[in-house]
Parts: C-alpha cells; structure tokens; sequence
C-alpha cells in the first residue's frame, strides 16, 4: 500500500546555479585580475558561460565521471569552470599549485585529468608539467595572454542553450586531494548529495551565514578544500562574490572597503596579513565587514579578540579535506549575552561544537576501542562521521574499515559537557614527556600571543630522561625584541609548569607545507640532532 510520496528531485549541484540564475539573476560576481582590471558579471551570466562550457566539453567528449582539473586562483571564469564541469555530468578537480612537482604529477595522472584550465601565471608550471602529465588532452587557459586558448574563445561557438547532464545525486562531482604529510597525497571524492546537504549547513548562521544580501570575499582559495563549499552554498544564498586572483593584503583590504563586503572566510595567516596591513596604512577594518570565517588552522586568541572588538562575529570553524570541509564552528551559545568578553572569547577560541550532519567522538591514543568521555578533561584521538565525510578515498579498494563509518581525522581533542570541540595536537604532533601528553597547539597559541612573536611553533625532541621534551621555535617580527626568560614567564601563566619548553629557539623562518601549514615534519628534521643543555 502506498501512503503518498514526495516529488523525485535529485540533490545534484546544478540545481544551486539553476536556482541562482533563476531567483538571484542580477546579482553580481566581481573579479579584480593579477594585472588590476577588473570585470563584472552576475549569477545568470555564470550560468549562461557554465552552459556554454559543458556543451563544449560534450563536444570533446567528456563524460560523466570524467575528471576535468583547474590549476587557477579566485575570480569568476573559475567559477564558471565549477558548475560547467559538473554540468557535463564531470568531476571537477582543483589542483593546489603550491605542491611540489612530484605531487602535482602524482595527482593529476592519478586523478586521470581529461582536460586542464589554468591561470597564465601558472604557465611555468604547466611547461615544466606537460610532458610528465599523461592523461591531459586539452589545455585552456583563462587568461587571453597565455600559452594556450583563451576561455572565453573556447565557449565562444557555444549557445548556452543546452541542457545539463542527469544523473543519480549519488554521482561524484568533484574531487580534491589531501595535502598529505606523509605518502602520496590522497583523493576525497565529493558527491552531488554530499555537496548539496554540505552547503545547505554551510548557508546557516553558525557557518557562513549567508543570505542574497552577503558580499562575500572568499579569500579561500578555490583550490583548497573545496573552497569550504562557498561557490555552492553562495549560489544557493544568491549572495554577491567579490573575487581576487591575488592574495596581497592591500588589494583585499581596497576591495573589502569599496565593494561594501559584509563576510569573508580565510586562514589565520591571512588574516594576520590584512591586520597588518590595517595597522601599517593606519585605517580601520572596513564597517561593513560583519562576519569572519576562519580555520585550517586554529585562530590566535589575539586576532579572535581583535576581530570581535571591531564588531565582527567570528566564526572559528574546523575541518578537513575529507569533511567537506564542514566539521565544527565556534558559534555563540544559547546564553552567549551572559558571558563576559573573555568568555566569548575563549569559546571563539575553541573550534566549537558540531552543525546537523556531523558526528564527533575521542577515542582513547592507545586503545582505539575505548570512546572517551566528553568532560572536557580526556584527550584522545577524534573521529568523525556523517554524510558528507568520506567513507574511502578515490581508487582505494574497499575493505572492512567501511562498515565502521567513523573517519580518523589524526587530531587529537577533547570534548567539553556541551559538545565543544577543543583540538589540542595532531596525533603525529603530540609530544610525549615521561609518559605524560603535552599540547604543542597549546603551546605554540600562548607563545604567539607574547609581544613580538610572529609564529610559533612547538615540537617533541628526543630527550635521554623524559623520551621526548619540547622545544618552541619562534620568528621574532620584524624589528622586535624578544626575551627567552619574560616568553617563558608568559607561557607559566597559560600551560601547566611542566609543558614549558625546555629550550627557545629564535629562527628567521618557519617551514611551511604547501597549503601554508607550519610543517612539523621538517621542523622535526631540522632539529633531529638537538641537543639539550645539561
Ligand atoms: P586540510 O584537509 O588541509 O584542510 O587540513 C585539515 C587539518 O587542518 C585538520 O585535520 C586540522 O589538523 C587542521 N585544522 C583545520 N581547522 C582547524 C582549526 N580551526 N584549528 C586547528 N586546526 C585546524
């Protein structure tokens, strides 16, 4: 017996762009270019391009499943390259072009890429790669300068009249490799379902909080993580893009101010770069500017403190490549007008607590079995889970690890009484001294919280007493002075007294990977001969 049935519409990511066009035509999507001219189109211009691209990669012969790759900063021709590649019914494949030539051959012939567009400041890149790349047919690039064909001539002898690829919303739609540490980078396949209920949390108050009157600059680079769903969620929303291909802090700062931009999303590191630059040119952070997005690393409390004193809400969130990126965001609580600014502030400070659709739990370092308590005391490693995290990676055999469904994310948290999330290491990071956990995140945060510290960063040294001590590597800024025993001082009032490290170490720069994490790893070989004074 049938009891009624809702209607069959399929959660595929074209109909966000469908739904844009339809309701949010004339809103406007901006890009300011590398050489400083600018161009303007709105939400039913995209569409138009997007279609005129998929029509034109079924002429070449693309089909659904194939993956077509972008090696390109922000603006809106990349934009239209999101939905014209799914449009096709193909995954769309960002590549980071800050890998290291071996992982950007390893990824693209892995991915089995059919088509490349790129930016012409990547041509060096792409020489340097063509003849390693074996799968790539195609090369356009979106520049009318570079050494391939241009974009808009590409799509040019296309009507836009066509339709958009079927398909089931359980089909892949794009693909995004981890930066990884260690091994060969690995490949999060995104599904037209997963994307589309990732995006609709990403619209909501505690994450982007967008609506059609949000002028958005993602200084998110399209090629990271998705761009933490932004080109999804902000065609949903009708929301207006402002774009920058270059990430210099004076042409955000100039386009944030002139184009009334209300929200932005970034890592802390670029956030660091605008204040700055804020302070040296003496001005304010732009009034309209009311939402921050942060995370991919954890955000300093100086900065969190700074931003809310201007009046902006800060969303500090947590994720991962393979959550889609969405995990966690510090959103206010229920009570958030009976707090104090300091205790705003320090639940800004932790990664916050989980949207509907994820799940978290800590498991015990040792024994994986255990589930620990959410007390907020007992650290243990963090797992995750729900439908848009990712069960295998691309071309990985399935096996018995499936069924199980929490994901390893390789940090290590605790979890407060009201689900706060706290991540205090990764699981590779953590430094272990006389048997005991010690937090190099918590280190390396009251460390750059001390005047005239620029970064910190904290590691396990082998020590013949203890197995493992820290040691903080600090980059002094520019001009400042900074004494080894006033830091340590600093430090006793924020970590326990045995955590101090051991030794301070003042460097000109930190190692960085190539998504801008401080890498641990080669801080680890730098300092692998370290020896300790008596
Ligand atoms: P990726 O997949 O490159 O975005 O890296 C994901 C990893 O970045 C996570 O597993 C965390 O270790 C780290 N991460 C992301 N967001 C935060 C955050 N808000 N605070 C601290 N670490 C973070």
């Amino acid at each position: 017996m049938h009891l009624g049935a809702m209607q069959d519409w399929s959660l595929r990511v074209t109909r966000f762009i469908d739904h844009a066009a339809r309701e949010h035509g004339s809103r406007e999507i901006v890009s300011r270019w590398a050489d400083g001219t600018e161009s303007r189109t709105t939400w039913a211009g995209i569409r138009h391009d997007a279609m005129r691209m998929a029509q034109k990669l079924a002429k070449l012969g693309i089909k659904p499943g194939d993956r077509v790759a972008t090696l390109a900063m922000n603006h809106h021709r990349h934009l239209v390259t999101w939905y014209g590649a799914v449009g096709v019914g193909g995954v769309l494949h960002t590549i980071n072009p800050r890998l290291f030539d071996d992982q950007l051959d390893y990824i693209a012939n892995h991915a089995e890429d059919r088509v490349m567009l790129f930016d012409a400041v990547f041509a060096p890149i792409i020489e340097r790669m063509k003849p390693r790349w074996k799968t790539i047919e195609h090369y356009i690039c979106f520049d009318s300068s570079g050494p391939a064909e241009h974009f808009e001539d590409w799509i040019a002898t296309e009507d836009g009249q066509g339709e958009w690829a079927d398909g089931d919303e359980r089909d892949p739609c794009m693909l995004c490799y981890t930066s990884g540490t260690t091994g060969n980078p690995k490949g999060v396949l995104y599904e037209h379902r997963s994307t589309v209920l990732h995006a609709m949390i990403g619209m909501t108050p505690p994450l982007f909080s967008v609506d059609c009157r949000t002028v958005m600059l993602p200084i998110v680079p399209m090629f990271h993580a998705a761009s933490w769903g932004l080109p999804w969620a902000g065609a949903a929303a009708g929301a207006k893009f402002v774009y920058s291909a270059v990430n210099d802090p004076a042409v955000l700062a100039e386009l944030m101010e002139r184009e009334a931009v209300t929200t932005s999303a970034g890592v802390p590191t670029v956030w660091l770069g605008l204040l700055q630059h804020f302070d040296t040119a003496g001005k304010d952070i732009p009034e309209s500017l009311k939402t921050v997005v942060c995370g991919g690393s954890a955000m300093p409390r100086a900065m969190i403190e700074r931003l809310m004193r201007s009046g902006i809400r800060v969303s500090h969130a947590w994720g991962m490549t393979e959550t889609s990126p969405i995990g966690t965001s510090s959103a206010e609580t229920w009570n958030w007008d009976d707090l104090s600014f300091d205790e705003q502030v320090s639940i800004k400070a932790m990664q916050g607590r989980a949207p509907f659709g994820v799940e978290l739990r800590c498991v015990d370092l040792g024994d994986y079995s255990k589930v620990l308590p959410r007390d907020g005391k007992t650290s243990g490693a963090l797992q995750v889970r729900g439908p848009w995290v990712v069960k295998r990676y691309f071309k990985a055999e399935a096996d018995a690890t499936d069924a199980d469904q929490w994901f390893d994310t390789g940090d290590v948290a605790v979890i407060h009484p009201d689900g706060t999330l706290q991540l205090t290491d990764r699981t590779k990071d953590v430094i272990k001294s006389g048997g005991e956990w010690i937090s190099s995140v918590e280190l390396e945060n009251a460390a750059v919280g001390f005047p005239g510290v620029a970064e910190a960063a904290a590691i396990g040294v082998y020590h013949p007493r203890w197995d493992e001590r820290p040691l903080l590597v600090v980059v002094k800024k520019p001009g400042a002075e900074v004494c080894q025993d006033a830091l340590r001082e600093h430090l006793a009032g924020h970590v326990a007294k045995w955590w101090l490290p051991d030794a301070v170490v003042f460097v000109d720069e930190i190692p960085h990977t190539g998504t801008g994490k401080i890498s641990k790893k080669d801080l680890r070989d730098q300092f692998r001969d370290w020896k300790w004074s008596a």
